[in-house]
Formats: C-alpha cells, sequence, structure tokens
C-alpha cells in the first residue's frame, strides 16, 4: 500500500448539493407502526399531530413518496457549509495497519458544528412558511438548540429551548451559542412548566433527562397556539432531511469507484445513522453486501440491551408513543460526556432497521471512545465531538478485523461532529478522570 499522505479529500463542487431528501419509507420492507396517542391509546389523529407539529412537518412524517424536493431557500442554507467533504483517513489506516481502506463524511463544517443543522433549516423554514411564530424543543448537550437557534435566527422564528438541567449548568458553552443566536434557554426541569416543577418540589437536583425537556416543551407548546414543536432526531421528517448525507456520499464513492462495505455512525437517537446510510438501504435490499453498524455508549445502549416494544417519547408520556428500541422512558441515563447518546429510545425507522435485521450494533464503554477519539486527534487533526467518536471506536475494530482476514474493505464512518465545545471532557479524560458505567448499572429507572 503506498498510502504516504495524511488523507485525501473528495470533493463535490457546490451545485451538487442535492435537490431531494430521500424517504426511506417506501423501501422499507414494512411500513413503520403508528404512533399511538397515549390520551386514547389509538393511533394519533392528523389534528393532534397538526397541532404538536407543524403541518408540514406531520405531512412529511407519514408521506410514502420517495423522492420529496428540497425548498430552494433551504437549499440557499446548505450552502453556508454544504456539500461537506469525504475525506480518506489515510494516516488511521496506516497506524492500524490494515488492508481496509478507511473514510469520513465531515459533517463537522457546519456552522453549528453537527449535522443537526440539515433538520434544523428545513423545520424552521416549513414553520415560518407556515405562519407559526415560534418553536419550542428539547436539547441533551445542546447541539440540536444550536443549530435550531441559528436555523431560526436564519428563518426570522422565535425559539424557545429546553435544555436538561445538568448539561445546562455545567456545560454552558452551547447554551451560549444558542443564545448568541438569539434563542431562549430554560433548564428541564424548569420552573416554567407544571410538569417541571413537580420535578423540582420530588427533587430539587433533578438532572434533567432529554425526555423531562421534551415533556416540558410539549407543555408550552400546547400552552400557545403560535408554537410548534422542533424535533432534533426522532421523527421520520428529521432522518430525511438528513439524507443529504448520504446522497452526497454516495456521489463522492462514486468519483473514486468504490462502494462501501461498511457504513459506521453513531447513534444516539438515529438520526445521523438514518441520513448517512439510508440511501444505502435499497442496495443493500436488493443484495449488496453493505453492514450498517450502530455505535453506542455502553451507559445507554439503547439498540443492544433495549427492548422493541411501543414506549412513549418523552418522561410525562404526552408525545405519542412510538414502536422502536428502549430501555424505558423513565430511564435517565447517567451523565456521560456524549450527551447527545444520552436518550432512552431512538428513532422508530432505525428501530425497524435493527428489528428487521438490517442494521447491526454494538455499544463500547466512554473510555475506550475517548481513547479512540485522541488517536484520531493526533494522527488527523480533527477533533471529534464524544458521540462521533463511538463511531470512530467502532471502525478501529472494523479495521483490525480485516486486517487478521486480509479484507480491502471500504469503511466509511459519519464524522457527525466536532468536538471544540467537548474540551471539558477532553480534560477529564486526559486527567485519568472518566469513568466507566453501563446500562445496567442503571437498570433501576430513576423515577421522574
Ligand atoms: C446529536 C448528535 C448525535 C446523536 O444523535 P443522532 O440522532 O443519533 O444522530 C451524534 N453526533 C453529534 C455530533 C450530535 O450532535
Amino acid at each position: 500500500m503506498k498510502n504516504i499522505g495524511i488523507s485525501e479529500r473528495i470533493d463535490l463542487p457546490v451545485d451538487r448539493i442535492p435537490t431531494r431528501w430521500y424517504n426511506v419509507i417506501p423501501d422499507l420492507p414494512r411500513l413503520p407502526e403508528e404512533y399511538v396517542d397515549s390520551s386514547t391509546g389509538k393511533p394519533v389523529t392528523r389534528e393532534f399531530m397538526d397541532r404538536l407539529l407543524t403541518p408540514a412537518m406531520a405531512a412529511q412524517e407519514r408521506s410514502t413518496e420517495r423522492w420529496i424536493s428540497i425548498p430552494e431557500p433551504v437549499r440557499d442554507a446548505y450552502q453556508l457549509w454544504r456539500p461537506t467533504p469525504l475525506i480518506r483517513a489515510l494516516a488511521l489506516e496506516r497506524e492500524l495497519d490494515t488492508p481496509a481502506q478507511i473514510y469520513f463524511k465531515y459533517e463537522g463544517t457546519s456552522p453549528s458544528g453537527s449535522h443537526k443543522l440539515n433538520s434544523a433549516l428545513a423545520q424552521a423554514y416549513y414553520a415560518k412558511r407556515d405562519g407559526h411564530t415560534r418553536l419550542v424543543t428539547d436539547t441533551g448537550a445542546g447541539q440540536w438548540g444550536s443549530a435550531l437557534a441559528l436555523a431560526c435566527k436564519l428563518m426570522g422564528l422565535d425559539l424557545l429551548v429546553y435544555m436538561i438541567r445538568a448539561s445546562y449548568h455545567q456545560k454552558p458553552y452551547r447554551r451560549h451559542l444558542i443564545e448568541t443566536y438569539g434563542a431562549e434557554v430554560r433548564p428541564s426541569p424548569s420552573t416554567t412548566t407544571d410538569f417541571g416543577q413537580r420535578l423540582l418540589a420530588a427533587d430539587p437536583d433533578h438532572p434533567g433527562s432529554e425526555a423531562t425537556a421534551v415533556s416540558e416543551a410539549i407543555e408550552s407548546v400546547y400552552a400557545d397556539p403560535g408554537s410548534r414543536l422542533a424535533v432534533g432526531a426522532f421523527s421520520n421528517h428529521c432522518l430525511l432531511h438528513h439524507t443529504v448525507i448520504g446522497l452526497e456520499l454516495r456521489e463522492q464513492l462514486a468519483i473514486i469507484g468504490r462502494t462501501p462495505d461498511y457504513l459506521v455512525a453513531s447513534v444516539g437517537c438515529g438520526s445521523n445513522l438514518g441520513g448517512f446510510a439510508n440511501p444505502f438501504l435499497e442496495d443493500k435490499l436488493n443484495g449488496a453486501d453493505i453492514t450498517i453498524l450502530a455505535a453506542e455508549p455502553e451507559a445507554c445502549a439503547t439498540l443492544t440491551h433495549g427492548e422493541y416494544r411501543l414506549d412513549f417519547a418523552d418522561a410525562q408520556g404526552k408525545a405519542p408513543a412510538a414502536y422502536t428500541y428502549t430501555l424505558g422512558h423513565d430511564f435517565v441515563p447517567p451523565p456521560i460526556h456524549a450527551g447527545g447518546l444520552r436518550y432512552h429510545g431512538c428513532a422508530p425507522l432505525v428501530g425497524l432497521l435493527r428489528h428487521e435485521g438490517l442494521l447491526d450494533a454494538r455499544a463500547f464503554p466512554q473510555t475506550e471512545v475517548f481513547a479512540a477519539a485522541k488517536t484520531f486527534a493526533q494522527l488527523h487533526g480533527y477533533l471529534p465531538a464524544p458521540e462521533s467518536a463511538h463511531a470512530i471506536r467502532a471502525v478501529i475494530d472494523i479495521a483490525n478485523d480485516c486486517k487478521r482476514t486480509g479484507r480491502d474493505a471500504t469503511i466509511v464512518f459519519n464524522y457527525s461532529g466536532h468536538g471544540l465545545l467537548d474540551l471539558g471532557a477532553y480534560g477529564r479524560f486526559n486527567a485519568g478522570l472518566l469513568q466507566d458505567v453501563e446500562t445496567e448499572d442503571f437498570s433501576t429507572p430513576v423515577q421522574a
């Protein structure tokens, strides 16, 4: 193998930004189960969804059209950073002495730092177009909140963000970013909703969770007719918007004449994995030997330890219930540093892929994940978000397997975001302060 460089970039010109999103639903082996309204126990009604989400998002959620046009203002905004580069990690290949080729799709070039802006721009655009005045959302580590704050500012909408209380206080940088983009941020549990007040009355130090923040966001949506919920990762429409990642990747791989053997992404809820890998699902269903691998934290191992069943998306049971893998909606994940992966469930589309045997999953402890991230940073300079580092950790195993078997596989992973606002976590890792926790250690749910 004659690779002497550090990396090789495969870029697309700006006019190759996709013009359509790819909707995987018509190509799935079966349709996803319908969402269930927890107050009636029946499938959600159109009115229910239109009041909770913007009607445009409610419609995309159910759409069975394979291709959906990207509105021109959204595509224009994508030019802020898209198309994102595909980069061959020559230095990592050399370090691992693997015959495999390792590539990563670098979503960290987005102004807010992660893939999340792909869907944030779309959701803000439709909300504005349809006359809503405010979006309300939840955020964990703050990647979604900062992406949506920028999107709402660009599209001219107000935004209220409920941020998990522990992150709000302990990792304030993304909160500062959200506020700088002009949105309002409240810690969850907050004193401004009934649900938040109840949680704080029971436990003044309640750390909050993604699920408590969604519950409060929903309560705020119902309290104001001009407000709608924006969903950061769970929904079908969110995965749809992120397919610009996989669609660009297809073109980039075609340029170098490779097809993927492994597609690897971290999974918190599954939006970056879905957007990255779903555009290859049809090839897989048609017999292409593609392994799609989800890398998740051992501390919140939804796909490897969870059950496939009907569960709520929020802590209070006000959000629709969905069939997916879940650790239980009252599971409060331990405070690991990959905050974006601390969610009790996962996107129903990703759960379906897993349940149908189309998605592999592996869980990793955070010290191994940070060690992989550090190796990568030293080889390539890019400092990955702790979430993305899960994918890097998984890729190292695959590349080592390829070394054993002599396989010249093409491994592509999604580098979902940069870690420059996660330096506190790197500092703790470098000081030897990070500890590993497993999902079983937390199997007794912390009651809300
Ligand atoms: C939010 C986030 C994730 C996890 O969310 P998914 O819905 O699983 O994609 C992964 N990486 C980064 C950088 C994130 O911000």
